[in-house]
């Protein structure tokens, strides 16, 4: 563990955490659909003497002097950013994804203005309004819903009347539980009749944007797409926001340059400079002609999993996936709430989440579902096969709950874990 030499010296407290964590990444599976491994230049540019440096303001406009090289930086991650989702403008400085949408309500309405977006239960996330948020009180959040969720169709005739009704300032479509495609073009059509600002959070799907293997909201006339950077994006833990104004460049460098007031001075301080370098070179990864195999594998092995649980009959909501991402109603089909899968499953080396199904009967505490998919396993080069063998591991585990399937499951676990070990370059 030499790689950690000078926190184990300085501080063994935290040294222990790190490699005790680092261990439990490397010998289990990681199936939480919002997680991913890093490259190791990604790491490194994450550990550098960036994180050093003060540069409030934006490339040629800082506050403090010293800048020859964070503009530098930053230019080369907007730029790439732009390349990578041909988008009109990037702001790369967001620290995560919740900031990003919040400097996007921020930049796109002013307090008490409306925002519909999708129903929480449907899969919408918590920064989408939910009443636990701050924000849920500076702008007033109504919903939309799926239409049948056997299918995941979404109720685009009941979107366009309440949209025509609430008069919304923004439209946003996106999700973090949400197993299928949206009709991009719809939506933003629905935004342009009651002139609204249509803004997707693909902070899920970036990657699968990036590689091919998921249409992009560009394409379809939206303003603005937010994301993170971590997780099928395979970056640096982080958010961004990308503007095309519907492909109009004067529209887009209008919402551009309210995007860039919103995240400085609006709500950020300085950016993180060491972030930034990790997301330009996460970006130069994903533009290489393997991050397309690596969205396009990611989706295959979800599908191929997918395949094996519904074989078994465990009801999927939706009915299937066309994502990165499976949703499962275990209470209904093996009798087991999702609080218990998740720690029977977790047992087992499989990490992932508990997590509540649209028109669920069960408490958000320990819900009825549990979300898994694809996008850390693809990394460490799994196929249909070996996605299909974990499936069934899985399906052993919430079907016998006795200690010798969980430790057999473990034990397989660990080998499949050994034999893809986690990579340290993309390129
Ligand atoms: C993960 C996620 C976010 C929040 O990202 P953080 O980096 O955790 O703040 C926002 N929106 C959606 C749809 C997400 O899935």
């Amino acid at each position: 563990m030499e790689k950690y030499a000078h926190i184990e010296k300085e501080d063994p407290e935290v040294f222990g955490a790190i490699v005790g964590e680092e261990k439990r990444q490397a010998e289990g599976l990681e199936l939480i659909p919002s997680e991913n491994y890093v490259s190791s230049a990604v790491r490194e540019a994450m550990a550098s003497g960036l994180t050093n440096k003060y540069s409030e303001g934006y490339p040629g406009k800082r506050y403090y002097g010293g800048q020859e090289f964070t503009d530098s930086v930053e230019n080369i991650a907007r730029d790439r950013a732009k390349e990578l989702f041909h988008a009109y403008a990037a702001n790369v400085q967001p620290l995560g994804g919740a900031n990003a949408n919040i400097a996007a309500y921020m930049a796109l309405c002013a307090p008490g203005d409306t925002i519909l977006g999708m129903d929480l239960s449907h899969g919408g996330h918590l920064t989408h309004g939910h009443p636990v948020t701050y924000i849920s009180k500076v702008f007033n959040f109504v919903r939309y819903s799926m239409k049948d969720v056997e299918t995941g169709e979404i109720d685009y005739d009941a979107l366009l009347e309440t949209a025509k009704k609430e008069r919304p300032k923004i439209i946003l479509a996106g999700f973090s539980a949400y197993p299928r495609t949206l009709d991009w073009k719809r939506l933003s059509d629905i935004a342009r009749e009651v002139d609204a600002y249509s803004v997707a959070d693909v902070a899920h799907i970036a990657g699968l944007i990036a590689g091919g293997a998921a249409t992009s909201p560009f394409d379809y006339g939206f303003d603005v797409m937010t994301t993170t950077t971590h997780k099928t994006l395979r970056g640096p833990r982080g958010g961004m926001i990308l503007t095309n104004g519907g492909g109009d460049a004067e529209r887009a460098a209008d919402i551009a340059k309210k995007v860039d007031k919103a995240v400085f001075p609006g709500l950020q301080g300085g950016p993180h400079m060491h972030q930034i370098a990790a997301k330009a070179i996460s970006f130069k990864e994903a533009l290489q002609p393997s991050f397309k195999t690596y969205a396009k594998n990611i989706v295959e092995n979800a599908a191929a999993m997918a395949e094996v649980f519904k074989a078994s009959g465990a009801r999927l909501l939706t009915g299937g996936t066309d994502n990165h991402l499976i949703l499962a109603d275990v209470w209904s089909s093996f009798g087991i709430s999702g609080a218990e899968a998740e720690t029977l499953l977790d047992n087992a080396g499989m990490t992932l989440n508990k997590n509540s199904i649209a028109n669920d009967t069960r408490g958000p505490m320990d819900p009825s579902g549990i979300r898994f998919g694809t996008p850390a396993m693809t990394t460490r080069g799994f196929g249909t096969e070996a996605s299909k063998e974990v499936a069934s591991l899985m399906l052993n585990v919430l079907k016998n709950r006795d200690e010798a399937s969980v430790a057999a499951a473990r034990a397989r676990v660990h080998e499949l874990a050994a034999a893809h070990p986690i990579p340290e370059s993309f390129v």
